[in-house]
C-alpha cells in the first residue's frame, strides 16, 4: 500500500478475499531497486493498517506458521480467515533472515537490497561438484553481514546501486 495512492482500497480487497481461503498480505512499500521513486512518507505502516482493518473486523494475533516467517499473522475473529503483514520499513526483520536470491543468469543475492552477488554460474562451468557448490553457498552465507532494512535510514540514497528486483524474482 502507498500512502494517498492505494491505501484507500485496503478495506475492499480485503472484503473481496474474506471467506474465501486465500490469505492477503500487505507488504509495507519498500526502496527496492532504483527505479521505484520510494518515499518514506508514501510508507503505511502496518500497525497503522491492522488499526484500520481492526476496527472493521476485529483481528486476534496468531503465532508465525514456522521459524523466520516474514509476516506478522492475524485471523479475523469472526472466523472468515486470515490477514499478514511484512513489516519490512517499520519492524524490518534482518536478524531473522534466511533467504538468498539466485538470479536466472546464476548470481546469488543475501539481501534484496544487495548491491552485488556471487556467481554460482562461473563455478557452475568450470565444473564445481555439488560439494563444492554447497561449500561456495555456506561461506557466503556465514560471511554475510546483510542488513539493509535496520539501515534504511541511513542507506537509501547513500548506497551503491541496488539489484532490481525483477532481476531475482522478488
Ligand atoms: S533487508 Fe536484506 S537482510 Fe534484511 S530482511 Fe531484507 S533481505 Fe534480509
Amino acid at each position: 500500500m502507498q500512502r494517498g495512492i492505494n491505501d484507500h482500497t485496503v478495506l475492499d480487497l480485503l472484503e473481496r478475499f474474506r471467506g474465501t481461503g486465500v490469505i492477503v498480505r500487505f507488504i509495507e512499500y519498500m526502496d527496492v531497486g532504483n527505479r521505484n521513486h520510494w518515499r518514506s512518507e508514501l510508507v503505511v505502516p502496518s500497525q497503522e493498517l491492522a488499526a484500520q482493518i481492526g476496527s472493521r473486523w476485529p483481528l486476534v494475533g496468531l503465532d508465525p506458521g514456522y521459524r523466520g516467517e516474514v509476516a506478522k499473522r492475524y485471523a479475523f475473529a469472526d472466523g472468515q480467515g486470515e490477514v499478514g503483514f511484512i513489516s519490512s520499513v517499520s519492524q524490518p526483520f534482518c536478524g531473522d533472515c534466511s533467504r538468498v536470491r539466485l538470479s536466472s543468469d546464476g548470481v546469488v543475492y543475501t539481501c534484496l537490497f544487495a548491491t552485488r552477488g556471487t556467481s554460482l554460474r562461473d563455478a557452475l562451468r568450470g565444473g564445481a561438484s555439488d560439494d563444492q557448490l554447497l561449500e561456495i553457498i555456506r561461506n557466503l552465507w556465514l560471511k554475510r553481514t546483510d542488513r539493509y532494512s535496520e539501515q534504511r535510514a541511513q542507506l537509501h540514497g547513500a548506497h551503491e546501486r541496488k539489484v532490481e528486483m525483477f532481476y531475482i524474482g522478488g
